[in-house]
């Protein structure tokens, strides 16, 4: 300990003066001055892991690159992937304005969650998969179809965050600046346009408590998931800037969008009816009133800004969706048995013929993989280790096959 007469190196004050003198090698320091040294270092160290975390967008391609990124993945659906392109751009400009530093009299770019509207299977999830490949921050895929209310069963809303706070392996300053997917929120919907005749709490219930973490505040997340629990500790996480992407298939949705036009048609352009639609694919004219016909809550279609949609996929698109995509479905059984140095090969025929059956199941693209599959699966078992090299599939082959499988 210090003697009467020694001082503080930093501050100069004498032993008597301070409550406590630390003696190092040549010198002393007093207790304020080691707690005030001590706050120093932890606000440089906080800025340096906030320099760190630091996200600007020139980490990421401009939005026609990025657009031709997905385009190796996913066929068509070009208006999606334009407005997908674009937001995750700009959300990433709006990350690295927060690098800069933003002053009282900046503008400041707010954020603008995306939803997508397309029928179910025609690569809402393959979408938001694939641009998350592209991206450096933390991303997540939930559906809403889970969610409840508080006190029903199922889980909390903030739970939707627990998963982008695990991806992000709890760093909240991460997680904060993360893209959440949320897939099926059209199951969320109130059942009525009218909610003072069939009032649907608990859809109604779910999109207050959805809009909450759309608008940006800050939610006490459940580090587990599941139900809030009295013991649990819960994370604070504020959502200001976390991108939210929603997709949904809105079922039925088309008739609404139909009967919006034909109102337009009779009433305000009655005179101009040059307008022609198209009457095979109505979603494409799809307007955020229509979201709201559907039983979406104004609030949650204002915090939705980007409306965009994807084409029901037709026989061109599936017979596409086969061979072009980078792992399309054939490729990826050309690489199975490539790697038993089986040479696989398909007459042009079975694919024609694998897309009749997706067509006349109703899978659509999700059906061309169970179909495949089914006729491969009998070559996958019997060709590896039989020292055959070669396998040809043609239309009886692929015919037998799926023929064996029905009976
Ligand atoms: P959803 O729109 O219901 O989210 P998904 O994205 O999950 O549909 O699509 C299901 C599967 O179908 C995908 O894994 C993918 O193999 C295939 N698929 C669907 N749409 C496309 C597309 N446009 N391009 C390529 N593959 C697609």
């Amino acid at each position: 300990m210090a003697k009467d007469t020694n001082f503080c190196n930093f501050c100069g004050r004498s032993s008597k003066e301070v409550g406590l003198l630390i003696s190092g090698r040549n010198g002393y320091i007093c207790d304020a001055c080691a707690k005030q040294a001590y706050q120093i270092t932890t606000e440089s160290s906080a800025h340096e892991q906030a320099k760190a975390n630091a996200v600007s967008h020139k980490e990421l391609p401009p939005p026609q690159e990025i657009k031709e990124f997905l385009d190796q993945y996913v066929i068509g659906q070009d208006a999606a992937k334009r407005y997908l392109a674009v937001s995750v751009y700009n959300h990433y400009k709006r990350l690295s304005q927060y690098g800069e530093g933003v002053n009282e009299n900046d503008v400041e770019i707010e954020k603008s969650n995306i939803i997508m509207v397309g029928p179910t299977g025609t690569g809402k999830t393959l979408l938001a998969k694939t641009i998350a490949r592209l991206l450096k921050v933390p991303f997540t895929i939930v559906d809403a179809t889970v969610l409840t209310e508080a006190g029903y069963v199922g889980e909390d809303i903030e739970s939707i965050l627990t998963r982008l706070l695990q991806v992000a392996d709890y760093n909240v300053q991460a997680a904060e600046k993360g893209i959440v997917f949320i897939d099926e929120i059209d199951k969320i919907a109130r059942k009525s346009d009218n909610p003072s005749i069939t009032r649907d709490v608990s859809g109604e219930g779910v999109q207050q408590g959805l809009l909450k973490l759309l608008e940006g505040s800050v939610v006490n997340v459940p580090p587990q998931g599941g139900r809030k629990h009295p013991d649990q500790k819960m994370i604070p996480v504020d959502t200001k800037n976390i991108l939210f992407i929603c997709g949904g298939a809105f079922e039925g949705i088309e008739k609404k969008i139909a009967q919006r036009l034909n109102t337009q048609v009779v009433g305000y352009t009655a005179n101009n009816n040059s307008r022609k639609f198209d009457r095979n694919n109505f979603l494409q004219y799809i307007a955020p009133q229509d979201l709201k016909s559907f039983g979406l809550i104004p609030e949650i279609i204002g915090r939705l800004p980007i409306l965009t949609y994807l084409n029901p996929l037709d026989r061109t698109a599936l017979r596409n969706i086969l061979t072009e995509p980078k792992n399309s479905i054939i490729k990826q059984y050309v690489k199975i048995f490539a790697m038993d140095d089986i040479q696989v090969s398909f007459d042009e025929d079975v694919l024609e013929y694998i897309v009749d059956k997706a067509v006349e199941f109703k899978l659509g693209a999700r059906g061309l993989r169970s179909i495949t599959e089914d006729i491969m699966i009998d070559a996958m078992f019997e060709f590896p280790g039989s020292g055959k090299k070669q396998l040809h599939i043609d239309l009886d082959y692929a015919k037998a096959r799926i023929e064996k499988k029905s009976c």
